[in-house]
């Protein structure tokens, strides 16, 4: 689980999350969506430890990870960009995460060939990411991700650089690996849709804060405020 405690984040004066909170309970997929600017991104990286907070608390599980430094933290990533590293092909760049951690030859290879199988990419152990659609190079993002059992995955944007039947496609992948897995996940975007289609909750993020959270078909039928309906209502 993860829990956001009255967490407040500024940057120099300029506060960007106003004492949030948030409760993802373990094994759920909680999408942030939310327009641009609202927060979305800082709150990832305020869990991750990539920012540091200014107040309140986040815990994974029962444990504060104030003291715990990012790379500690067990939390896998996959970006709006790809990020692979170019200069080594496809299986290397699953196991990367696992050489890091010291993981023997023989194993790392076996479980990044076991999660390239379960992402589809089977075959492409030996290409080089230059040589892959965007929507593959994603899925390899989504391997070296996963790979080393992270306690939290955190999606910022995954589709959002790829053509519309990719992203519809790539986006049912990614729940069912979630399910599959059974990891706590954290998924955000801009797309209503998207976050309807993938998430156990949805949290509205407007200027800093959660407007609503709830199921898709509660915020769908019930939105509770007008911002909340033209995001993610019926209204219109
Ligand atoms: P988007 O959908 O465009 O990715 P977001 O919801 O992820 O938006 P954030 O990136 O979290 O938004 O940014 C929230 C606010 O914090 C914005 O006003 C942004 O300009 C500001 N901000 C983000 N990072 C920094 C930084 N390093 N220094 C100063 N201000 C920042
Ligand atoms: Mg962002």
């Amino acid at each position: 689980s993860v829990t956001f405690r009255n967490v407040t984040k500024s940057y120099g004066g300029k506060e960007v999350l106003h004492s949030f909170n948030l409760d993802i309970k373990a094994g759920e997929m909680v999408s942030l969506l939310g327009p641009s600017g609202c927060g979305k991104s800082t709150a990832l990286r305020c869990l991750s430890g990539f920012e540091s907070i200014t107040r309140g608390e986040i815990l994974i599980g029962d444990k504060s990870v104030a003291p715990v430094p990012p790379q500690k933290r067990g939390i896998g990533m996959v970006f709006q960009q790809y990020s692979l590293f170019p200069n080594m092909n496809v299986l290397d760049n699953v196991a990367f995460g696992l050489k890091v951690r010291k993981v023997g030859r023989d194993e790392r290879i076996a479980a990044a060939r076991s999660i390239l199988d379960m992402v589809g990419l089977k075959d492409f152990a030996e290409a080089y990411p230059a040589r892959l659609s965007g929507g593959q190079q994603q899925r390899v993002a989504l391997a070296r991700a996963i790979v080393v059992n992270p306690k939290v995955l955190l999606l910022d944007e995954p589709l959002s650089a790829l053509d519309a039947k990719i992203r519809v496609q790539l986006r049912d992948e990614i729940r069912a690996l979630q399910l599959r897995l059974g990891i706590t996940a954290i998924f955000v975007t801009h797309d209503q849709e998207e976050a309807l289609v993938v998430s156990d909750r949805i949290a509205v993020m407007h200027d800093g804060n959660i407007e609503q959270i709830g199921t898709p078909k509660e915020l769908y039928l019930h939105p509770e405020t007008p911002f909340v309906a033209d995001f993610v209502g019926q209204t219109n």
